[in-house]
């Protein structure tokens, strides 16, 4: 019998245990990650900044002319259903929709209908809370922005992927990639941030405007650091005071070690704390989480 807890995913518009949720194998979000998704947390009972995940999830599907037949507030209700059936008050909850499949023996994208999914499943974070990041800066090249436009939340991951092998290769846990230019990117789920006297740099262009990041940047603007969207260099990093990076699978979690070089103290930096406490503190503000049961 399966076990809501471990996630449940809404396929065919209807909701099943996630082991049980399969698409098919003709779907071109599978055959060519012709696609585009995105995840949003719930944690306590309450999902955080679902409108600007929706928002960016639409805008997504309209850059690559994909269209699904439900309203924003459908598929919020969708979201909400997924989570409720698992019960999880902490979740990770995806929404994606696909190019699906061509006519029988066409190779046009128009003839496809697109398909859309979503699932819950119970929290993931990238590293332990509490825990620092060890992390290589990786020589290989991001999907460059004229190549896919990042702003599309994508599963064009093979970079990424490859990154990560390197990063265990050099025994770390995990890898930021870099452009042609060498300037610091983002790695597999997450944006990056340096701290020096207490400025916080972070890449401006070719990287996925993650909401972790954006609410970083919102933070730390009331809290008067002063914010550089720029160039990251490898020796940027390697010279900071802090660094950390942001993402739904997380929030803000301290890098400790940078190709094996000690970050700071070695532990999570005074000002990646007070911004990781006061990300967290936004979880209970209204303006920013709802709790599923009214959405
Ligand atoms: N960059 C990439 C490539 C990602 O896939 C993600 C999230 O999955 C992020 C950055 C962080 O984005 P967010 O803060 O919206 O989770």
């Amino acid at each position: 019998m399966p076990d809501n807890k471990q996630g449940v995913a809404y396929v065919d518009h209807k909701l099943v245990p996630i082991s049980e949720a399969k698409i098919s194998l003709l779907d071109w979000g599978f055959l060519h990650s012709d696609a585009t998704y995105d995840v949003v947390h719930v944690w306590r009972g309450k999902f955080f900044r679902l409108d600007d995940h929706l928002e960016r999830f639409c805008s997504g599907m309209e850059k690559l002319h994909m269209q699904v037949s439900y309203s924003p507030d459908e598929l919020k209700s969708i979201l909400k259903n997924c989570v409720k059936a698992t019960g999880l008050q902490n979740a990770y909850v995806e929404m994606i929709t696909t190019r699906g499949q061509p006519e029988q023996g066409s190779r046009d994208p128009r003839s496809c209908t697109n398909q859309f999914f979503a699932f819950a499943i119970p929290f993931v974070w990238i590293s332990k809370p509490d825990e620092g990041l060890n992390l290589i800066v990786s020589q290989r090249q991001r999907i460059p922005p004229g190549s896919i436009d990042p702003s599309i939340k994508n599963y064009h991951w093979l970079d990424l992927v490859m990154g990560q092998y390197e990063a265990y290769d050099k025994g770390a846990e995990t890898v930021v990639l870099t452009d042609e230019n060498g300037f610091i990117k983002e790695g597999p789920g997450f944006n990056i941030f340096a701290v020096k006297d207490s400025t916080l740099t972070t890449p401006a262009t070719g990287v996925l405007e993650g909401i972790t990041r954006k609410t970083v940047i919102e933070l730390a603007s009331t809290k008067g650091y002063e914010i550089v969207q720029g160039n990251l260099s490898e020796a940027g990093v390697l010279d900071a005071d802090e660094v950390f990076a942001t993402s739904t699978a997380g929030g803000v979690m301290p890098v400790t070690q940078v190709n094996s070089q000690v970050i700071g103290s070695g532990s999570i930096g005074p000002i990646t704390q007070i911004l990781k406490n006061a990300y967290w503190g936004l979880h209970d503000d209204v303006r920013y989480s709802c709790p599923v049961a009214s959405v």
